[in-house]
């Protein structure tokens, strides 16, 4: 690969606890580019939101390396990684994960003042921001008066609040209507390119798929590639079948 933005080298997660130890990733490697749109694919409980917070610094692996910008995040200080989620990731939930007792403009100023923002200067740039989600007229309401999809567009407007290099999102039009979802995909794809931003995103629908550059396929705690996305022809019904791994092993 030409520009290799992020590497995951043998990444392995084991969940503990005292009924169980539960290993959901045994070994997960791939790489991705500056500017790629990646989407993960598995089945429910495969281990993606696993992977996903892995590579946002919320959680850290069992074992192996990720490495962004020739750096390995995973041997990272906890007030270095914090830096990190800050400033270079900004994530969307499906489920939002809005302040509720915040505004939308307030939400969406909230990682500029935690990354010591100025006041008038994070509020401007939240502004600009709501308008260029569309929500121009919305700023000051709580997120319990907006619609989900509305609700999905502030989280957009929040994500790249510090104009982060990679958005990092989970199911993100998993709780909206067909025509919703694909306007907050089209919406963020438009952000994307405009800030010459990366995507790593899951989806459990086929069309939000082909929306990507690359696929990966995450089957039994390990990484399949699907190089050419072709939008007519990858079979989502079938991905499953298609991807079994062929040695295990683990
Ligand atoms: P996906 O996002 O693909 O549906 P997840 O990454 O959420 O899958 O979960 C993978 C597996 O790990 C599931 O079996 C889930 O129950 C388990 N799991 C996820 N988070 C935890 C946790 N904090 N503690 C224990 N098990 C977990
Ligand atoms: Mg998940």
């Amino acid at each position: 690969m030409a520009n290799i933005f992020i590497s995951v080298n043998n990444l392995k997660h084991t969940f503990t606890s005292k009924v169980e130890n539960l290993t959901v990733l045994r070994g997960v490697s791939f790489q991705i580019e500056k500017g790629e749109i990646v989407c993960l694919l598995g089945r429910s409980g495969s281990g993606k939101t696993t992977t996903l917070n892995l590579l946002a610094g919320l959680n850290k692996p069992t074992g192996g390396e990720i490495i962004v910008n020739g750096e390995n995040i995973t041997q990272w200080s906890t007030e270095k990684l914090h830096t990190f989620r800050l400033k270079t990731t900004g994530v969307i939930f499906q489920e939002f994960h809005l302040l509720e007792h915040l505004t939308a403009i307030e939400n969406v100023m909230t990682p500029m003042i935690l990354a010591n923002e100025k006041e008038e200067v994070a509020k401007e740039r939240a502004l600009e921001l709501l308008k260029a989600v569309g929500l121009g007229d919305k700023t000051m309401n709580y997120p319990d008066e907006l619609s989900t999809g509305q609700k999905q567009r502030i989280s957009v407007a929040r994500a790249i609040a510090n104009n982060p290099s990679l958005i990092i999102a989970d199911e993100p039009t998993g709780t909206l209507d067909s025509k919703t979802g694909d306007g907050i995909m089209k919406l963020l794809l438009r952000l994307i390119k405009k800030y010459d931003m990366t995507m790593f995103y899951t989806t459990h629908d086929p069309y939000i798929t082909k929306l990507a550059n690359r696929i990966l396929i995450l089957q039994q705690g390990k990484v399949f590639e699907e190089k050419e996305v072709d939008p007519t022809n990858f079979d989502y019904d079938n991905f499953e079948q298609l991807y079994q791994p062929k040695g295990d092993k683990a």
